[in-house]
């Protein structure tokens, strides 16, 4: 799949842009707060609906303008779309593909895909889970609609379920309005658990696959899915899976009520990430982490050629200059395969190894060099 054309209007610090993109390799060069992320951000919230790096549409609302649109041409499946977002002007956030209006916002994620790597991800062996489910939830959402709508719905019961126990303290009443959320949320848990460790089984092998070739086969990555501790088996069938949600939650019933937090539940899953044997959160060097998390974005990038067919867009934000050059070699070996987006600061060496369009940002404003 790959971005032809965006069109920008009042989006983050661009009034009105529009960009032609090369088929295989884009280089977004600028000085610092020009406008390269935010024009990476704008392929995110094209392909998943929402931006990467907020959970308010708002903000992405350029400074005094009233809304903004965003629209991608694309091609995908063989076939041309048309993709376009618009929020505010007073009106419900509008998406839609080829002019139909779109029901979700999965929609967009069956014509476009991407995956976005930039420096803080290279923090994603070291840092808490959330940020490992985080790139779980991402992947994931663009690759199975039906995950994506069962993560919507199980934050819906847990943000509720943690409100009532918020307040049971003031209205017991409310206890007995739990074993009802429970029920929804193993149910709904047990749909998570089923697409987490399947995506967790390729995704290890790939990125060991990987890890393995960027470490000169000497050190070897492997990638286990950790999730409520009395699901004997994750590939286990959907019945099974709910029985031990629920047994998770009952022996946690007294624990959740008095420290009034849901303690119970896949909201608190995690990968275990080992090299070698032993942690990697705990063990890894800086360089091992690097190579490890580069390894796992570049294989969720194979899950997705896997399962959808095609490459989705690999947007590389500031962080091939952070490689060394070894691991600069590799990810540059693999251009071929699917559009990619690489941002880099103005004196940087790299656009002389890369083929393709060079764009140069400044107060956000594209213009294409080469
Ligand atoms: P760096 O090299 O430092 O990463 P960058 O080119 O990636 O820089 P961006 O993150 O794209 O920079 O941000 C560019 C500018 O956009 C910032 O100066 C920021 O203040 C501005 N900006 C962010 N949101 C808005 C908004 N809603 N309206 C107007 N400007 C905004
Ligand atoms: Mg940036």
């Amino acid at each position: 799949m790959r971005l032809d054309h965006l069109t920008l209007e009042t989006f983050r610090n661009y009034s009105r842009q529009e960009v032609s993109f090369d088929p295989v390799c884009n280089v977004i060069c600028g000085e610092n707060a020009q406008g390269k992320t935010n024009l990476l951000e704008a392929m995110v919230c094209l392909s998943t609906g929402k931006s990467n790096r907020t959970r308010s549409d708002r903000e992405l609302i350029q400074f005094d303008a009233e809304g903004f649109q965003i629209q991608g041409e694309i091609f995908s499946r063989d076939r041309e779309f048309s993709s376009r977002i618009e929020v505010g002007y007073g009106r419900k956030k509008k998406i839609t593909v080829n002019q139909v209006p779109a029901k979700v916002a999965s929609d967009l994620s069956s014509v476009l895909n991407t995956v976005f790597f930039c420096p803080e991800d290279l923090q994603l062996i070291k840092e808490g889970a959330a940020a490992r489910r985080k790139f779980l939830d991402t992947s994931l959402c663009q690759l199975r609609p039906r995950y994506a709508a069962a993560l919507t719905e199980y934050q819906r019961l847990h943000e509720h379920k943690t409100r009532i126990l918020r307040d049971c303290a003031d209205r017991p009443d409310l206890i007995a309005t739990l074993p009802d959320f429970n029920l929804r949320m193993a149910e709904t848990g047990a749909v998570l658990i089923h697409y987490r460790s399947r995506f967790v089984k390729l995704l290890s092998y790939y990125a060991a696959a990987a890890h393995s070739e960027c470490s000169g086969g000497q050190e070897e990555l492997s990638i286990q899915y950790k999730t409520v501790k009395t699901v004997s088996d994750p590939f286990g069938d959907h019945r099974m899976l709910v029985m031990q949600l629920l047994e998770h939650q009952r022996e946690h019933h007294y624990a959740e009520v008095s420290s009034r937090q849901c303690l119970s539940g896949p909201h608190k899953d995690d990968l275990e990430v080992m090299l070698n044997g032993v942690s990697a959160r705990s063990f890894a060097s800086q360089g091992q982490t690097r190579t490890a998390a580069l390894a796992m974005k570049l294989a969720a990038r194979e899950i997705h050629k896997e399962i959808i067919g095609e490459y989705p867009l690999l947007l590389l934000d500031d962080v091939l200059s952070e490689l060394d050059p070894k691991r600069q070699e590799y990810v540059l070996n693999r251009l071929g395969n699917g559009q990619v987006f690489i941002t880099c600061c103005e004196e940087d060496r790299l656009y002389a190894l890369l083929s393709g369009k060079i764009f140069r940002v400044s107060g956000g404003v594209v213009k294409e060099q080469r």
